[in-house]
């Protein structure tokens, strides 16, 4: 089956009807709007906080003058709607258990209940939400909108269960109580350095969590060095800054530009006052009872290792270069990575086990916005598992005519930041709210494109 479908909807992992809700904002149906959005995406103003956004990069108006600002767009909107009430379907009586309560295992949840199963999620940690609550940090999400965004939940009759880390014995007592089951426990150990004196090294994830946990300042008045270019390393920079550390250096192995973390986070960073060090690889540390004395090899473009080394004392350094799966209590088909092996429809080799979020993807597939698709297409799949129904192929789309019947000339409203200086020493949001004519302003710049 073909549907043809707006750029900005095409390129969105979730095919969140963007153009749909942006017109309805036009016409002032607020309400409307939001059930809209709820249709593919249950956490809007999370995630527009977070996301990197492809609907945007591929937005029509960009060849125009700028893409519209659909992460602010829905921030307003979330910020206006917050007591969205779904619509739960007859209970069908099925039992689904969810491994997991971050933003996959939440979302598929939502989707689940509303088709009327039971559903029950468990989850090692104390609250709900992972590596969205226990990572990001709140300057970018505050958890308040994460816990106002997350209430459906007990709203739902979802059965809750934190505190509760699955093992081999819990799963097996899972598979044999449930009709499906969901592992969505996503990729929580840190990858390690092929580094001399690693051990040194302190966790970039288990950093951003402590400070989650209101655990102890480690980084106060230190120089501190971060391995590792992706949205971890930039978002540990940005917190050692932010909880007084005294220089914070980022070494990468490549270029600046050739970074996986956002663009607007590198230059946040660098506003912040944080030094970027590119092409260069860590090779030893080595403790000398109170400074780590790191020793990095220069590397070419082409990572290629150079005959030239540097050294240079720290008295931290934090390694931030990547996150790896571990599914112990799993028997099931696993990648050589570790990360589960799941058909076209989310399915393990076992019939009534799916899988779906960081679990199973892998590089630039570990984005919040491609486990909340998935979460929808596995929970659709359940359904007719559940109803001993043939699983469906997922639609192929296909992109439609650009419209480029122009008739508002405002330029793009920028997403306004609180100035470096009076941000970097605190965690409160960065960005600030737009006013209500502002909102509606933007808006009307979306082209509807082939509406
Ligand atoms: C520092 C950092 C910054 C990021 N920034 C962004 C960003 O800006 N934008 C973006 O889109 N993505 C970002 N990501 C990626 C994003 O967070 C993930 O893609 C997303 O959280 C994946 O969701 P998930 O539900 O699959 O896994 P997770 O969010 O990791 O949730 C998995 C859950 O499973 C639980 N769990 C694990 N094992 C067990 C077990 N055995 N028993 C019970 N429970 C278990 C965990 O406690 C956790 O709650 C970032 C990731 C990190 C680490
Ligand atoms: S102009 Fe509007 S409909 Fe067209 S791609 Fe941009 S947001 Fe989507």
């Amino acid at each position: 089956m073909t549907k043809k479908i707006a750029p900005c909807i095409l390129n969105c992992p979730a095919h969140v009807d963007i153009r749909g809700y942006i017109n309805l904002i036009k016409e002032k149906k607020f309400v409307q709007a939001i059930e809209l959005i709820m249709e593919t995406l249950p956490l809007p103003g999370t995630i527009a906080r977070i996301c990197p956004h492809p609907c945007q990069s591929n937005c029509t108006r960009k060849l125009k003058d700028a893409a519209i600002n659909i992460p602010q767009l829905r921030i307003f909107l979330s910020e206006m709607q917050k007591n969205f009430v779904p619509q739960i379907k007859n209970n069908t009586g099925k039992k689904v258990a969810i491994i997991g309560a971050g933003v996959a295992g939440i979302c598929c949840t939502y989707f689940l209940r509303l088709s009327g199963h039971d559903v029950s999620i468990f989850d090692a940690m104390p609250k709900i939400g992972g590596m969205l609550r226990y990572s990001i940090p709140e300057y970018r999400l505050p958890e308040k909108v994460l816990d106002c965004e997350t209430n459906f939940l007990s709203a739902m009759n979802v059965n809750l269960f934190c505190n509760t880390k699955i093992d081999a014995k819990k799963f097996q007592e899972l598979q044999n109580n449930f009709d499906a089951l969901v592992i969505a426990t996503g990729a929580w150990e840190s990858s390690k350095l092929n580094c001399e004196g690693s051990e040194y090294f302190i966790d970039g994830i288990k950093f951003l969590r402590n400070i989650k946990l209101k655990k102890e300042n480690i980084v106060e008045n230190k120089k501190i060095a971060v391995i590792g270019g992706g949205n971890t390393a930039l978002d540990v920079c940005r917190s050692a800054i932010r909880l007084g550390a005294k220089n914070v250096i980022n070494i990468y192995r490549r270029t600046r530009n050739e970074m996986p973390a956002e663009i607007s986070e590198i230059n946040g960073a660098l506003e912040e006052g944080i030094i970027f060090k590119e092409l260069l690889t860590p090779v030893k540390v080595v403790f000398n009872g109170q400074k780590k004395i790191l020793t990095l090899q220069k590397l070419k473009k082409n990572l290629e290792p150079e005959n030239e080394f540097l050294t240079e004392e720290f008295d931290l350094i934090i390694s931030a270069i990547g996150q790896k799966v571990n599914t112990n209590f799993f028997d099931g088909e696993k990648n050589i990575d570790g990360t589960i092996k799941v058909n076209d429809f989310f399915q393990t080799n076992y019939k009534n086990i799916f899988a779906i979020g960081d679990a199973i993807n892998k590089g630039k597939d570990r984005i919040a916005i491609k486990a909340i698709a998935q979460a929808k297409i596995v929970a659709k799949h359940i359904d007719n598992f559940l109803a001993n129904k043939l699983l469906e192929k997922p639609i192929d789309y296909k992109i439609i005519k650009i419209n480029g019947d122009e008739k508002n000339s405002n330029m793009r409203l920028k997403m306004q930041e609180i100035l470096p200086n009076e941000r970097k020493n605190n965690f409160n949001e960065i960005i600030l709210p737009w006013s209500y004519d502002e909102f509606l302003k933007e808006a009307a710049r979306c082209l509807n494109c082939g509406g």
